[in-house]
């Protein structure tokens, strides 16, 4: 069983404030630890699910905060952003059995989580698909969609797991705390390692094809920006649509021109 794990770190326990997720700041080191430890404790649930082969992306800010030499052997890293329009799930094809999300955080213009934010907080106000709020979790699962790879756990805020479970009922989800305001409420950090590994052992020795993504006929994307400058030099990507002086739509048939939009006019 070949599976994948894309990582983010501000859905990971305890993460409350960006210096904590900012790497040239003093707080950052302990949340570096944090997010390895949940990857590692996925990657146990997935090799006692059977998993031999894991790949994972280390999707934040730099794509360079995993500590590689904690993984285990069956793992390979992916850091950096190769500047492919899969981005957070870049290398994912139908070779895969399953994916997992780990560390994702709730959706701008949402609450739930200090950091709530979609792709770019100083760039993106909120961004919807199809009329629905669009987080990162959401984006890249409709990419795994594409290549038939169905989304079958993801641990993060108590909003994005809600969310993840709207969108794909049969998937598992472990929140490892909420945000209230500007503050978090967090599980114990060794606790939220273990539910993660029991979470992921129970999802992948599960039917993994009850999770895949629905499949539309049509999409249609549309980014509030945060200033009506972004969104005047992104109008002039192909087909953009004005919505009005911050926000653009953009329609298709097939996704990855969503994730092409979505690539150029960030
Ligand atoms: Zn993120």
């Amino acid at each position: 069983m070949k599976v994948y794990f894309s990582v983010d770190i501000e859905g990971v326990t305890g993460l409350t404030h960006w210096d904590e997720a900012t790497q040239s700041h003093a707080d950052y080191p302990q949340f570096q630890r944090q997010m390895t430890a949940e990857v590692v404790a996925a990657c146990q649930g997935a090799l006692a699910a059977g998993a031999d082969e894991i790949w994972i992306k280390d999707a934040h800010a730099t794509g360079r905060n995993i500590l590689a030499g904690e993984l285990p052997p069956e793992a390979r890293l992916i850091r950096g952003w190769s500047g492919s329009p899969m981005s957070m799930v870049q290398e994912l094809d139908d070779s895969f059995d399953a994916i997992g999300f780990i560390g994702y955080h709730s959706a701008a213009a949402s609450g739930g989580n200090p950091l709530a934010h979609t792709m770019s907080s100083s760039k993106i106000a909120e961004m919807r698909l199809n009329g629905d709020r669009m987080s990162e979790f959401m984006l890249h699962g409709y990419a795994a969609r594409l290549h038939g790879v169905p989304t079958v756990f993801l641990s993060g805020d108590e909003w994005i797991c809600a969310h993840a479970r709207t969108l794909v009922p049969a998937i598992e989800t472990v929140a490892v705390k909420t945000g209230v305001g500007d503050s978090v409420i967090s599980l114990q950090p060794d606790l939220a390692l273990s539910r993660i590994r029991e979470g992921v052992k129970h999802a992948l020795s599960g039917h993994l094809q009850d999770c895949l993504f629905p499949a539309r006929d049509r999409y249609r994307i549309e980014i509030r920006f945060t200033t009506a400058t972004r969104a005047y030099r992104a109008s002039f990507y192909p087909g953009a649509i004005p919505v009005d002086d911050v926000t653009l739509g953009f329609e298709h048939t097939d996704y990855f021109e969503i994730l092409r939009f979505v690539h150029f006019v960030l």
